[in-house]
Parts: C-alpha cells; sequence; structure tokens
C-alpha cells in the first residue's frame, strides 16, 4: 500500500540490532545499557503494578510524576513549571517528538532542522505536511554554521527541532550558540522543539543548557526529556515535555490523539526515579564518561580517527584510517556491515542521520553505554581484526 510512509526505510537500529544477532557480534550500534536502572525506581514500578494501578491514568500524567517533572526542572534548571498545566507524560521521547510538532506545524509550515539529525524527525515533519529546512553541522567540530542557520529561517518558519546533547555528534550545543537560536526565534515568532533526552549525560564539566532558559524563551520552547536515557530503562518508553501554559492545550491534544495515556506503574517508578539525589545525576554522568573514555583510547589505539563526544552514549569515529591499508574504500555501511560479519561487532553507518546523498560517508557510532567487560571484548575483537 502507498502511503507517505513508503519512502521511509526499517530504522537503521533494527537492521543493524537485527544483523548482530545474526553474527553473534557485540551490539555497539543501537544505543541501549546492557545494564539494569536503578533499583529503587524498578521497585517503585513493580510496586504499583502490584498495588492496582493498572488503569487509565489521566491523559497528561499521573499527578506524581508531573509534580516530579516540574521540581526537577526548578532544581536543574531554576524553570518554575506548573504540574497540572505545563507537563505531558508521553510514551517515550519519540512520541513526544511528534507531539510537540504536532502542536504547532500546520501542512506549508517550514520547520528548520539540524543534520546531522535523529531519524524519527524528517519522516514526522513530512507526515505533518510541513517543509523542512536543513541546515548541516561539519564535522569534526560540529559547530553551528550561523549564517546557513539564519538562512533557513523565513516568514513560513514555524519551530525548529534540535538535539543538545546530541545524537550522533555527542555534541553539547555553547550557551552562545543557544543564544543565536533563541534570537532567530524570537525575530521570526517561531517555536523551538527541544530534544534534551541526553540532559543528564554530559561529560568534562560541560553543562546541558535548556534553550527554555535562554530569556525570551520560555514561551516558545518543548523541552523533552526520556526516562529511557536518564535511568538506563530505555524499554519503558516514558518521556515527559515540558511547556509553556499557552502550548500545553495543543501538546495534550496531540498526546490524546498518538496515544492517550502511558503505563501509570511505570509512571510512578520514573517519578521515584526524578526525585533521586543530585548524587545520582553526576554519578550516572560519571559513569558514563569513564565508559566514553575506555572505548575512545581503545578506538584511537586501533586507529579510528575519535572525534570528540561532550554528551550522549556515542562516539562518532572516521574509519578510514583503520581500513586503508588493506585498500578497503567502501563507505560506511559497508565498513559497519564488514565490521559485524568480520569483527562481530556492530556500529552505526552515520549516514542514516543524513537526509541526503551527499552525506560524509567515512564515520561510524559506536555506543559505549554497555558493561565494561563488554567493551573490552569489543575491543579485543577489533584488534584481532584489524
Ligand atoms: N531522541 C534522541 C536524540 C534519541 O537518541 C532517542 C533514542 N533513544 C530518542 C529521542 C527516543 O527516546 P525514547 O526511547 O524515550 O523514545
Ligand atoms: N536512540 C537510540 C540510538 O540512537 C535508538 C533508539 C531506537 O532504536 N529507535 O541508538
Amino acid at each position: 500500500q502507498n502511503s507517505l510512509l513508503s519512502a521511509t526505510g526499517t530504522t537503521i537500529f533494527t537492521v543493524m540490532s537485527a544483523l548482530a544477532l545474526e553474527h553473534g557480534a557485540i551490539n555497539l550500534g543501537q544505543g541501549f545499557p546492557d545494564y539494569e536502572g536503578p533499583e529503587d525506581v524498578i521497585d517503585a514500578a513493580a510496586a504499583a503494578l502490584k498495588d492496582g494501578r493498572n488503569q487509565y491514568p489521566p491523559l497528561t500524567g499521573v499527578p506524581e510524576l508531573r509534580q516530579a517533572v516540574a521540581a526537577h526542572n526548578a532544581r536543574f534548571y531554576g524553570l518554575e513549571i506548573d504540574p497540572n498545566a505545563e507537563v505531558v507524560v508521553t510514551s517515550g521521547a519519540t512520541e513526544a517528538i511528534t507531539a510537540c510538532l504536532m502542536a504547532v506545524l500546520n501542512p506549508g509550515d517550514e520547520c528548520v532542522l539540524i543534520e546531522p539529525l535523529y531519524d524519527t524527525y524528517l519522516p514526522v515533519v513530512k507526515l505533518l505536511g510541513a517543509v523542512p529546512k536543513l541546515v548541516r553541522l561539519s564535522p569534526p567540530k560540529w559547530e553551528l554554521p550561523r549564517a546557513e542557520l539564519a538562512a533557513a529561517f523565513g516568514p513560513k518558519t514555524k519551530a525548529i527541532l534540535f538535539n543538545t546533547p546530541m545524537n550522533p555528534t555527542g555534541k553539547v550545543f555553547t550557551a552562545a550558540e543557544l543564544a543565536f537560536i533563541a534570537d532567530l526565534i524570537a525575530k521570526h515568532g517561531c517555536y523551538a522543539v527541544c530534544d534534551e533526552v541526553y540532559e543528564h549525560l554530559t561529560f568534562d564539566g560541560w553543562k546541558h543548557i535548556p534553550l527554555m532558559t535562554l530569556p525570551g524563551m520560555r514561551e516558545r520552547c518543548m523541552r523533552i526529556g526520556s526516562a529511557g536515557k536518564t535511568f538506563s530503562l530505555t524499554g519503558w518508553k516514558v518521556g515527559y515535555i515540558t511547556c509553556d501554559r499557552s502550548l500545553f492545550g495543543n501538546v495534550a491534544k496531540a498526546h490524546q490523539n498518538l496515544t492517550f495515556t502511558t503505563a501509570p506503574n511505570l509512571q510512578r517508578g520514573v517519578a521515584v526515579g526524578l526525585a533521586k539525589p543530585d548524587d545520582y545525576f553526576a554519578s550516572l554522568s560519571a559513569s558514563l564518561e569513564a565508559k566514553r573514555d575506555r572505548l575512545a583510547k581503545g578506538l584511537a589505539e586501533l586507529g579510528f580517527g575519535v572525534l570528540p563526544t561532550q554528551g550522549s552514549y556515542f562516539i562518532t569515529t572516521d574509519f578510514r584510517p583503520v581500513v586503508a591499508p588493506w585498500g578497503f574504500n567502501g563507505d560506511d555501511v559497508a565498513f559497519c556491515r564488514t565490521l559485524t560479519e568480520e569483527a562481530k561487532v556492530t556500529a552505526i553507518p552515520v549516514t542514516a542521520f543524513y537526509a541526503s546523498e551527499d552525506a560524509p560517508s567515512h564515520y561510524a557510532r559506536f555506543a559505549f553505554c554497555k558493561g565494561d567487560a563488554v567493551l573490552d571484548e569489543a575491543l579485543a575483537r577489533m584488534r584481532r581484526w584489524v
């Protein structure tokens, strides 16, 4: 059946995870931890499950979680949020992204997107009949090209959707870059959908700054978080949107028509998680920073060109120095396939994060949200292979 979705392929994460399974490869492709989330969060969800919290919860989320999201915004970012009129709980950040875009985009509106981009962004913008305007960041620094970004905004711009800390680049947007984006939003009277799922995964002293905290941005931003990343529970699919009350009605209606509600027992677990002491959040990033260092060091020793990662689960690498000695001149898709089949390690080809054919095709993304022994074994396998 031909539909607007026919042009969308199966997501690269599913494709590469299946290939990893087929070849018995260590999966450093799809970004999911191979360790458990916090026990008290899991216990709270299990208790709620046993406690009869199993029917439809309120549309915008259980009160405990909405209050916890508001308190989290106040604690980390000094944002004063009304839990009853400015928070919507969703079934993962994936739903949240769609709901926020639905809340503001009409057919024919333009939406600015930043490449490389997460794979759900473009299909959803197109499904809504909006027109994507792509601006590309260039490796190795992934700096915001200011003139190009300014040129992408125009009278039809309704929204910008961007991700910081950023998948797959590991970039954390600087205060100056965010201020530049804020100026464009204010000038054009448009909105921002801020995918901040990796908000607590920043390294080397980098601090995540929500665009929503900048002057004039409180009413213009929809800020998205994910329990998947913040509590290492990616299968739970609990996300949360923080937005001004002026956007809340549309965001809630979008959620109403997408999924209506999200598992109430899991929501109670996440509420306990968001209330955890500051130490929890600090040790989460410290532990991932150590994993980043472990994998980055090993990849560099193998000859990969390792690009810096300031946040997220991911390292982007230039694989050409590794394969050049044996005359391999395939693209990133061929490289990731060969790595899976021969070295038995799986990575993600970075061209999957680009909309057009002319993307750089010599980068592979490795996820480091894995046990140390698994990271070491993956490196050992690659050492035997090169
Ligand atoms: N945005 C980005 C940038 C992601 O990497 C992911 C992947 N986990 C998501 C959104 C989706 O998050 P969730 O699993 O909560 O739907
Ligand atoms: N966000 C995860 C990643 O980038 C994958 C999520 C998914 O499989 N859709 O690896």
